[in-house]
């Protein structure tokens, strides 16, 4: 029997995006929300700063009395949190401090450096209005819409949060993936075992990519090839998380079981197989209320796979602005070989020449084994190739996805 055509990569990962709706949102208090998505715009309480305030230790004092150079008198202290209660008159200046309220009637500070100070008097150069001050509202205002619905919280956005006064921070909830591999051969690291024993690695690489990506591993877990038992995961983890994601056994062969144990599950499934190396296997749906992501077992497969499509799912689930991250523009160091009809994403390094293009240099063709992890660990990108891309000489134009 023929089997049917493979998925085109953009196809396959259309549906997966498509396939997939944003979670509901909640409270999240601020120092738990970095690296969480925003479920909705927020807004500043408050302005800052608040009032006028000094950008140095210095004076307070009125412009109109510094062109005469003569002595003004100190009538006391604004310190940060203490401001000075009374307004400043003609002739009269303020010791004040970073960060303080600039009294009534002051419209600069004279840093401390270029004060002559004598006892309850000071002499200060001319400057023009406004030196060393910060005005209220210069950094935002109360009601402005800094961080935007579908943006990630960095450490500098949680920051900014909690100077607009904000305790916690509306987020899309954390997706809970359940990772299962399957393999008769698979042992833990360091277990031990028979010889021809291989190490499951790749429920560590996938679930670090899910919590750089603000998800929750909920599950991961090493299965025997055996319907019953992948049935019986995958039944728990319908219930359990958002994101279904098997490694291994998603081909066709008989001890692939991953379809099987899908379809018994009555999962709808969107697509299997696809023009993708690597990765041919990979398959995508739904069971339940919980997304599938059915990956190949070897390990750069699952990775690469894991960021053409796990990572925008991740990111659509949360709520992302551009769940689908565009391939960035880069120069061939290197020729590269006519491509068949999968597209290829090749395992490179890149480095930016003096002009600040970003020049990727593939590993050898021999290097690109979907088995090869230290070739995977080496890499910076993966340099996109298109079905049927023809031959392409060093100096041309290319695609990348970066990988850190
Ligand atoms: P499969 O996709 O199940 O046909 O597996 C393809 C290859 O990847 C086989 O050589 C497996 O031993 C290997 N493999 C499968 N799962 C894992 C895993 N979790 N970690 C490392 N290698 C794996
Ligand atoms: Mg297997």
């Amino acid at each position: 029997m023929k089997s049917p055509p493979l998925v085109p990569v953009t196809e396959a990962l259309a549906k997966v995006v498509n396939g997939a709706k944003p979670l509901p949102s909640e409270n999240v208090p601020l120092n738990l929300a970095a690296n969480r998505v925003l479920a909705a715009d927020v807004k500043a309480l408050r302005s800052q700063p608040p009032f006028d305030v000094s950008a140095m230790d210095g004076y307070a004092a009125r412009t109109s009395d510094l062109a005469a150079n003569k002595p003004l008198k100190l009538v006391g202290e604004s310190a940060a949190g203490h401001r000075l209660k009374c307004e400043l008159q003609a002739g009269e200046a303020a010791r004040i401090f970073t960060g303080a309220v600039v009294p009534g009637g002051a419209d600069v500070v004279v840093e401390q450096e270029s004060a002559k100070r004598d006892g309850d008097l000071v002499t200060l150069p001319a400057y023009e209005a406004g030196k060393n001050i910060r005005a209220a509202g210069v950094d935002f205002r109360e009601g402005d819409v800094i961080l935007k619905k579908g943006l990630r919280l960095s450490a500098r956005a949680v920051g900014l949060a909690a100077a607009m006064d904000h305790a916690t921070l509306v987020c899309a909830k954390r997706p809970r993936v359940a990772i299962l591999s399957t393999g008769d051969e698979l042992v833990a690291p360091g277990a031990g075992g028979p010889p021809e024993r291989i190490v499951a690695s790749n429920h560590f690489s996938v679930a670090a990519l899910c919590e750089q990506e603000g998800a929750e591993v909920v599950d991961a877990r090493v299965l025997k090839d055996k319907l019953d038992l992948i049935s019986e995961a995958i039944e728990g983890a319908k219930e359990s998380a958002d994101v279904i994601v098997t490694l291994g056994g998603a081909s066709v062969g008989e001890h692939d079981l991953i379809r099987p144990a899908l379809d018994k599950a009555g999962a709808v499934i969107d697509f299997h197989r696809i023009a993708l190396r690597p990765g041919k296997p990979t398959l995508s749906g739904g069971v339940g209320s919980a997304r599938v992501l059915g990956l190949p077992g070897n390990p750069v497969s699952t990775f690469v796979c894991s960021v053409i499509f796990l990572v925008p799912l991740l990111r659509k689930l949360q709520g992302m602005s551009e769940p689908v991250q565009k391939p960035l523009p880069a120069i061939l160091g290197e020729d590269v070989w006519e491509n068949d009809q999968r597209a290829d994403f090749i395992r490179s390094v890149s480095r930016y020449d003096g002009e600040g293009r970003r020049v990727v240099t593939p590993f050898l063709k021999k290097s690109q084994d979907s088995s090869f992890t230290s070739v995977l660990a080496k890499a910076d990108c993966l340099l996109i190739r298109a079905a049927g891309a023809p031959a392409a000489k060093k100096g041309e134009r290319c695609e990348i996805i970066p990988l850190d």
